[in-house]
């Protein structure tokens, strides 16, 4: 566990034996001039705490697949995301689309990626601002090593990391075929979290709860999973929709997209 993170969790009470519930309110630094208060469930500015996966159990990706930057997952993600892969290419209009522009971040990686772009002159004013489309530091799922940004190429009309992906084969690919190879999306539209629609973030807990370190994953993922479910989600039924849509008459979400 990072050592600041650390002593964050210890400075809430939850090392000495108070319920997270009960952890008392406290100010958490995120960036040299940001700071925000923790809630009393743990959660900054609406994004849950996640430590930081082992190096060992990192694996690379695929030749190809990383865009701008490495791309390793955990060894039992990384498997399920083959996988996928290898189906993606059956798809007329998916194949060899589908790219990683983000998987592991290390939580000190996630401080300069969140912190770069708030202040004067930046797209963001202060670390609330950021914390609607980037988790902190200590509170993003990329440090677990069980989740990735997708990426679409080419894709000259739709930025990466933005809800457009949803527009391109591939995007909607993922969101009606994702959960077959252990992945759910973390940030549906209209989160109980408050978190921006994120069609591109999935994390992976396995196709079942036995499934090769699923149980691992899914233990990870616990809190987020029983107070915010991802959607499409691996469940047992189909959990209840969620009806916010992006733009009218484009359904997204459980049980299947129209058309694939
Ligand atoms: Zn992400």
């Amino acid at each position: 566990m990072n050592p600041l993170f650390k002593f964050l969790v210890g400075a809430c009470g939850w090392s000495i034996g108070l319920a997270p519930g009960l952890a008392l309110a406290m100010t958490v630094p995120l960036c040299p001039t940001q700071n925000a208060e923790a809630g009393t469930d743990g959660r900054v500015l609406g994004h849950l705490p996640y430590g930081q996966g082992a190096e060992a159990d990192l694996l690379p990706a695929p030749p190809g697949f990383a865009i701008g930057g490495p791309c390793r997952l955990h060894r039992a993600a990384m498997v399920d995301l083959i996988r996928l892969l290898q189906a993606a290419d059956t798809v007329p209009g998916v194949a060899g689309t589908l790219r990683g522009v983000s998987c592991f971040r290390p939580i000190e990686y996630q401080r300069q990626v969140f912190c770069a772009q708030i202040g004067q002159g930046q797209r963001f004013a202060n670390a609330a601002e950021r914390a609607r489309v980037a988790a902190p530091p200590a509170y993003s799922e990329h440090a677990t090593g069980y989740t990735l940004d997708f990426a679409v190429r080419p894709s000259p009309d739709c930025p990466d990391v933005d809800a457009c992906i949803i527009w391109h084969p591939a995007g909607r690919w993922l969101l009606a075929h994702a959960r077959d190879f252990g992945f759910e999306l973390s940030f549906p539209a209209g989160n109980a979290q408050g978190v921006s629609w994120e069609p591109w973030h999935w994390r992976w807990v396995g196709v079942s709860p036995k499934a090769p370190g699923a149980a691992a994953a899914r233990a990870v993922f616990a809190r987020a999973a029983a107070k915010y479910p991802a959607i499409p989600g691996v469940y047992l039924k189909p959990p209840p929709v969620v009806p916010t849509l992006p733009r009218p008459g484009f359904p997204l979400y459980w049980p299947r997209v129209p058309g694939l």
